[in-house]
C-alpha cells in the first residue's frame, strides 16, 4: 500500500473542492489518510475501519490530475461512508446515500443524463422505509451485478433494525 501526500494529495483536495465541497472539508479535517493498494479487481475503492480509504492500484492513473468525474465520485462515495460510520455504512441503507452522493456529483460534474435505473435510484426517498430500500438493493444489483452482494447487507444499520425490533 503507497500513502498519497503532499502536492498529489493536495491535487485530489482541490478537485474534491470544486466537485464537493463537504467531501474535500471532511477529509482536511480528518486527515484522512488515503492510499493505493491492491483491492481485487471488482472495486474502485474501499473504506476501512481505521477511517481510511484504499483506492484500486491497478486502475488508479500515474498523475492525480488525470483523476477524471467517475474517480472523483467514487471518492465522495467512499467518504460519505466515512462520515456515515461503520454501522450505518454496512447497510443498504448505508448505500443508498453513498450512491445517491456519488452518482449525484458524477451528473453534476459531467452534465451527463443518467441511465433509467440511475435516475431512478437517485429518486428514491432516503429513509427508513423497507419496501424503498428492498426497491434500492434491487437496482443496485441490476446496475452492479451478482458480485456486487448488497444481499448479504442488512437493510437498515443494525442500530436502527435493533430499535425497530425492541
Ligand atoms: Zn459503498
Amino acid at each position: 500500500m503507497k500513502k498519497i501526500y503532499g502536492e498529489k494529495l493536495q491535487v485530489i483536495i482541490s478537485l474534491l473542492e470544486k466537485a464537493d465541497r463537504p467531501t474535500a472539508d471532511y477529509l482536511v479535517a480528518h486527515k484522512t489518510p488515503i492510499f493505493t493498494g491492491g483491492i481485487g479487481a471488482s472495486k474502485s475503492a474501499i473504506w476501512t475501519l481505521w477511517g481510511s480509504i484504499i483506492l484500486n492500484k491497478d486502475q488508479y492513473p500515474n498523475e492525480e490530475t488525470s483523476l477524471d468525474a467517475w474517480w472523483i465520485s467514487v471518492i465522495c462515495h467512499e467518504v460519505c461512508h466515512l462520515r456515515q460510520g461503520p454501522l450505518t455504512a454496512f447497510s443498504v441503507y448505508g448505500e443508498l446515500e453513498a450512491w445517491q452522493v456519488g452518482f449525484g456529483i458524477y451528473q453534476s460534474l459531467t452534465k451527463s443524463q443518467p441511465s433509467p435505473l440511475i435516475s431512478r435510484l437517485l429518486q428514491l426517498p432516503l429513509g427508513y422505509d423497507l419496501s424503498i430500500l428492498r426497491e434500492a438493493r434491487a437496482l443496485m444489483r441490476q446496475h452492479a451485478g451478482p458480485k456486487y452482494r448488497i444481499d448479504l447487507y442488512p437493510l437498515l444499520p443494525l442500530h436502527i433494525w435493533a430499535k425497530h425490533i425492541f
